[in-house]
């Protein structure tokens, strides 16, 4: 006979496991399933994004920029370090320590709310059977009232520089060098590239990226993206943009990579490439032919607006189906589908989902850019708040970017906040919340912040949509 769930969730990274714990606490009983290991062989839940994605990219982020304070920005502020070194291999055992806290941490709160962890792999079935294999495998089958599929996303590769796990890499490679690689080559100038990018740059690595499009981040404000493409040249990444990579070829000094651009052929020398050229949905094996999910051309699971897929009680959540592929838009949507199994009746604010790029400054954003408003024929009013003109910032030696507000020109509604600068991952959650509460710039403007603090530089771009930022003078001048 097979093990009855209310809810079996498929895939443990953010979205599967939000959905599990939030089923748990809803009284459901549920199981998790997820196939990952960690680095020790052991079953380790958090998907990519504890695993291989946002929390081992971070760690080495952070150390990164640590290392650079110290060895290049200190002396700035009258501290004088001497002797300044690096220690990559130590730096990634402790973004390993970290990792593995943390999925640790995961299977702590599945057992803390009652979640039934089950390391393996899951199949959907025909009428919601889920059949399990686990790592010693074992075939059982589950049935479930309801199944939430949540497997997540892979690396994209491109033809002309296949993975080879050693001279050239994905994403999870390149968190595991164990040098910085003297010449570093980047296929795909996206969120991805820049990070990595910025990481071994850091720690030493010529960084060369390759990016085919013509425009810089294009789905950033425009002024955001012209202004951190500066800054990130200046900080010595060679970004090359509208290149296109036709081959490489792995040597005994590395790879050699041939590109087009509009001077003609070219090549690059580079020990160690990456290729971040964005991900794909991961769906092998998931699906019986008889489970009624289909996927898209894409390899996307359709999904309607509330997640549900064409089979009754099956849904899916994260980077698996349509929507930016981010840590907790997953999370929200496994959240929403498992409080609505539950009775209630949330939903996902597509709107308000916010983007970053950890980069340094970092590049923040949500909501709609002023390209993208006065494409559709909405006229805006824009505020604009640089960093040099903060306080905090100026204190901190961290004053490079600025803080962009668009607002309906009629209604004065934020329709989006753009942000270059120190912590705009933070920042960024202000403008999320106002967004989320209808504020207009006014509301913001009429709020109190605290001083000095780099949350004042919002407050100035709300004022300064209405043309009465106090720290800066107003281009346009209105009561
Ligand atoms: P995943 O995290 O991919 O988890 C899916 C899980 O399901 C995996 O463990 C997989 O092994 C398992 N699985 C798949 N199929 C099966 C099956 N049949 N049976 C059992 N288990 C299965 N996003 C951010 O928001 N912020 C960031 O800073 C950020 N940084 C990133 C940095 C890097 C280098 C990368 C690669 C990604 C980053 N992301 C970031 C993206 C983020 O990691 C993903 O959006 C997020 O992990 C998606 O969550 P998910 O639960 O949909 O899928
Ligand atoms: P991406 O879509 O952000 O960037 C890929 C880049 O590669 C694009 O600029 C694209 O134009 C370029 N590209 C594609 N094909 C190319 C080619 N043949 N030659 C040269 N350039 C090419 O994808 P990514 O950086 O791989 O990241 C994957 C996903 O992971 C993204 O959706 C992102 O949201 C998520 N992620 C998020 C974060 C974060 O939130 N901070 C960090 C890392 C990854």
């Amino acid at each position: 006979m097979s093990e009855q769930f209310d809810v079996v969730v498929i895939g443990g990274g953010p979205a599967g496991y939000a959905a599990a714990i939030r089923a748990a606490q809803l009284g459901l009983a549920t199981a998790c399933i997820d196939k990952s290991l960690g680095k020790d062989g052991k079953p380790a839940f958090g998907g990519t994004c504890l695993n291989w994605g946002c929390i081992p990219s971070k760690a080495l982020l952070d150390a990164s920029h640590k290392y650079v304070e110290a060895a290049q920005h200190l002396g700035d502020v009258g501290i004088e370090v001497a002797g300044v070194s690096m220690d990559v291999p130590k730096m990634i055992a402790r973004k390993d320590d970290v990792v593995a806290g943390l999925t640790g941490g995961i299977a702590a709160l599945f057992k803390g709310n009652g979640v039934t962890g089950m390391p393996g792999v899951g199949r959907l079935l025909s009428g919601r059977r889920v059949e399990y294999t686990g790592h010693d495998g074992a075939v059982s089958t589950l049935q479930a009232e309801h199944v939430v599929l949540a497997p997540g996303s892979v690396p994209a590769g491109i033809p002309p520089t296949p993975v080879d796990g050693d001279s050239i890499v994905d994403s999870t490679g390149a968190l595991e060098f164990q040098e910085a690689p003297a010449r570093l080559g980047v296929i795909g100038a996206g969120v991805i590239g820049l990070e990595l990018g910025s990481v071994w740059g850091r720690l030493g690595s010529e960084v060369v990226i390759l990016e085919a499009l013509p425009d810089f981040l294009p789905m950033a404000d425009a002024r955001i993206a012209r202004d951190a493409l500066k800054v990130l040249r200046g900080q010595g990444l060679d970004i090359r943009l509208e290149t296109l990579v036709t081959g490489s070829k792995v040597g005994g000094n590395g790879v050699t990579v041939t590109y087009e651009d509009a001077d003609g052929q070219q090549s690059i020398e580079v020990d160690k490439l990456i290729v971040a050229v964005g991900r794909k949905p991961y769906t092998e094996g998931l699906l019986d032919p008889g489970s009624g999910v289909a996927v898209d051309a894409n390899g996307f699971i359709g999904v309607d607006d509330l997640c549900a897929t064409a089979a009754p009680n099956v849904h899916a959540v994260g980077d698996c189906v349509r929507g930016p592929m981010l840590a907790h838009k997953g999370s929200e949507e496994g959240v929403m589908v498992v409080e609505r199994i539950a009775g209630f009746k949330p939903l996902v604010n597509y709107d308000t989902v916010p983007n970053v790029i950890y980069t340094h400054p970092e590049i923040a954003w949500v909501g709609k850019t002023e390209q993208e408003l006065e494409e559709a024929g909405v006229a805006v009013h824009t505020g604009a708040f640089p960093f040099a003109a903060s306080g905090r910032a100026l204190a901190a030696n961290d004053a490079v970017g600025v803080v962009k507000i668009v607002a309906d020109a009629e209604t004065d509604r934020i329709l989006g906040v753009h942000i270059l600068g120190p912590q705009a991952s933070e920042l960024v959650a202000q403008a999320v919340i106002a967004m989320e509460f209808d504020a207009s710039a006014e509301d913001l403007g009429l709020t109190m912040f605290a001083h000095p603090t780099l949350s004042e530089a919002v407050h100035e771009a709300a004022l300064g949509v209405a043309g009465h930022a106090i720290h800066m003078v107003n281009r346009r001048k209105r009561a």
